[in-house]
């Protein structure tokens, strides 16, 4: 009989033979769990009923594998991340894959091997998936959905945000953008992707009796960004103190070479929490306890303005707007 290739060919999409041996030697090997294993046409999902938070998103980075993770762990880190910023308990993804011909499949071995792996750290089971194969240059994509369950008396919604409220950034601005940047230029450095669920940060929050009223993850767009669509979404403004957000010494030599500002670069473990005045050093503190949350700040307050002001660093007030124009493609 024939053996698999050591690349991806269009027979590995055809559903006949090829694709049985693939999924058994890459997908079956790393994801299987009950629900996979019935091989049924559609996942049989045992809920609770209540609220569910429902996620999708595509991915389509490059380079596929970069200092601190690769596309698998960005695709699941990012559809958790978001059911997580719902307040949501993540419970089941869907993958799909579309593969170009000629994508080693050594490769796509190390990428599911990583999925498995985040995807455990997340609690999440991967309930369904799919692959198709198109002719092209051995590229790789990634949709990942999620479902998660928002336990009673959670509602992290934008409109919960008030006046008064404190403004907590989990850690360093810039990491992902910059590891993307220097691996696509050719530059030598230290810089990694801080591509990570988040779920440690919103445990602890949670753990401490802590109910925030918002939360973000701060990707795409960077955090001037994303303060401007919660603002829009809620009717509110900010005020934000620069000299309290922080970024890393080496993130924040290249991004002056580079003329980028990590107020707008992309992370991808990242996320901001809005929590009531009184219960911010409380939050503080059970973020600091986590991994991913080690540099967190309370970078500023929720004000009833119209827009996002940014004290400088200077002492200088000024609007902090939406990011205009193209941020880098590609890079989640
Ligand atoms: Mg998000």
């Amino acid at each position: 009989m024939s053996e698999t290739k050591d690349i991806i060919t269009m027979a590995h999409g055809s559903g006949g033979q090829a694709s049985h041996e693939l999924m058994s030697r890459v997908f079956g090997k790393y994801f299987h769990n009950e629900i996979l294993d019935a091989l049924e046409d559609a996942a049989v999902l045992d809920m609770e009923a209540g609220k569910l938070a429902y996620s999708t998103d595509s991915f389509v980075v490059t380079p596929l594998f970069f200092k601190g993770g690769n596309i698998g762990k960005l695709c699941i880190a990012g559809t958790v991340n978001d059911l997580l910023m719902m307040g949501a308990e993540p419970k089941y993804l869907t993958c799909g894959f579309i593969i170009e011909e000629g994508f080693p499949i050594e490769d796509l071995d190390r990428i599911a091997a990583t999925m498995a792996e985040e995807a455990a750290k997340a609690g999440v089971l991967i309930a369904a998936g799919d692959t198709k194969v198109v002719d092209g240059q051995g590229g790789l994509y990634i949709n990942t959905s999620g479902i998660g369950i928002i336990p009673e008396g959670r509602a992290a919604r934008a409109a919960n945000m008030k006046k008064g409220d404190k403004i907590i950034l989990s850690g360093n601005l810039g990491d992902h953008q910059a590891c993307i940047y220097s691996a696509r230029m050719g530059i030598e450095n230290e810089i990694q992707s801080d591509c990570g669920v988040l779920k440690d940060i919103t445990d602890a929050l949670y753990g401490a009796g802590i109910t925030p009223h918002t939360m973000r993850d701060v990707t795409r767009g960077g955090l001037g960004t994303i303060l401007n669509e919660l603002c829009k979404a809620a009717g509110c403004g900010m005020r934000i103190e620069e000299s309290q957000i922080p970024v890393d010494d080496k993130v924040a030599g290249l991004a002056g070479i580079l003329g980028l500002d990590p107020l707008y670069m992309a992370n991808e473990g990242k996320m901001i929490a809005v929590v009531a005045e009184e219960d911010a050093d409380k939050a503080l503190e059970a973020m600091r306890q986590t991994e991913h949350g080690k540099n967190a700040a309370v970078i500023g307050t929720v004000t009833e303005d119209a827009n996002v002001q940014l004290v400088t660093g200077l002492g200088g007030v000024r609007v902090l707007d939406v990011l205009y124009g193209e941020g880098l493609p590609r890079i989640c």
